[in-house]
């Protein structure tokens, strides 16, 4: 049978690597900025497109400026809370039913919120929605699927006086220590957040992430807070080998014990190991690859995103996706940043689909993939039945639709 789009969009489907920031209705951005005098390049959605939100970007550098914007107009809880709202509704519309949404605190604490209160303010725009969701009549008739979703805190390998109001605080309360320290320090005490929102407010914030700056800032940095993480049972994930070679995904497995890793694009690239003590480089790599696939670590891939900031990657079909479904890795479709790369999820999937042939067996693998390797937030039983519910309601309606 043919794989259409419009298939795709009424399967259920997930997305385990979504910027909350990245992700921001343009729409909304516009409103928002007017109402908090935040100046924006231009104030049309299509305006945005031209002069930020583009098709293709120089780098990974002018991709992550767009935040900027962003950031400017999430300082405010009620502003966080529409924004997430309405990041779960995008999904939904889609037939997403599972989001882990993820974002930096630090970079929207320090003036009008702490870290918990950022957290709070994100998971009462989620919780929203789901609880929306759920009390319609085909998901209470359990017809179909019900909602659900994660949240989870990024870290910084990098970040300046001027990336907000808390990080400008913690530089001045560390004045004396040389930056790399500051970035771990400032990691510690976001786990340290984390876990108290858990504990004391039932957020369901079910992993740490490791963002920003790949090259020249080491996952090591940060192994103090991952040992944290790990001592209060938080998952992990690492954006790695996205911008820098393989030893950056080996490092962030076996420093920081990952559990999922973010693109891991240069997971093939032996050119790529810059590690003087590797002595065989394409070794190095099958090893790598190897090891990964033994240990069922999972790869958020997010092909619009790495396309549009990986220039090696000229067509999609050069994409090393393709080698990780020859290798049989666990890989699940991703966003990575809804408008910021003008995508959605049905999109990714049809990409990926379209692109790389996929059968209907590997979209079904490639689906379950997402429901099982996410970092569900209640117990195991109800993980468990919650993707048998969504995997049978992914065969009905493929039937439906024969
Ligand atoms: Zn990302």
């Amino acid at each position: 049978m043919k794989i259409t789009r419009e298939l795709i969009g009424r399967l259920p489907k997930t997305d385990l690597h979504v910027h909350l920031g990245g992700s921001i209705r343009p729409a909304t951005l516009i409103e928002l900025a007017r109402r908090d005098g935040v100046e924006l390049p231009s104030y049309t959605v299509q305006g945005l497109k031209e002069e930020v939100f583009k098709t293709e970007y120089g780098s990974l550098e002018e991709y992550l400026d767009c935040f900027k914007y962003s950031g400017a107009v999430m300082q405010k809880p009620e502003n966080l809370t529409r924004i997430a709202r309405e990041l779960a509704e995008d999904n939904m519309a889609e037939g997403v039913r599972y989001i882990e949404v993820r974002f930096a605190p630090q970079r929207y604490a320090g003036g009008e919120m702490n870290l918990s209160q950022v957290l709070e303010a994100v998971n009462r725009g989620l919780s929203s929605a789901k609880q929306e969701f759920n009390t319609r009549e085909a998901v209470v008739s359990g017809k179909e699927p019900s909602f659900d979703f994660g949240i989870i805190a990024c870290a910084m390998r990098y970040f300046t006086e001027g990336s907000s109001l808390y990080f400008r605080n913690i530089f001045s309360a560390h004045a004396h220590s040389r930056a790399d320290r500051v970035f771990g320090l400032a990691s510690v005490e976001l786990v340290g957040a984390i876990v108290k929102a858990r504990q004391e407010k039932e957020i369901p914030v079910v992993a740490i992430d490791l963002a920003g700056r790949e090259k020249g800032f080491p996952p090591l940095h940060h192994r103090e807070a991952y040992m944290l993480a790990r001592r209060n049972f938080l998952n992990k994930t690492v954006h790695a080998g996205e911008a820098y070679g393989p030893e950056s995904i080996f490092q962030a497995i076996t420093e920081l014990g990952a559990d999922r890793i973010g693109h891991g694009t240069s997971m093939f690239n032996a050119e790529a190991v810059s590690d003087p003590s590797v002595k065989d480089r394409q070794r190095y790599v099958e090893d790598l690859v190897r090891f990964i696939a033994d240990r069922r670590v999972t790869v958020e891939v997010c092909l619009s995103s790495n396309m549009q900031t990986d220039s090696r990657l000229k067509r999609l079909e050069d994409h090393p996706f393709r080698l990780m479904m020859e290798n049989r890795l666990s890989c699940t479709i991703c966003t990575d940043n809804r408008t910021v790369s003008r995508t959605t999820v049905t999109d990714e999937v049809f990409k990926a689909v379209d692109s790389f042939h996929l059968t209907l067996s590997q979209l079904k693998n490639l689906t379950a993939y997402g429901f099982k390797r996410s970092f569900y937030p209640h117990n195991y039983s109800r993980k468990r039945e919650y993707i048998k519910m969504c995997m049978d309601y992914f065969e009905k309606v493929i039937s439906d639709s024969v």
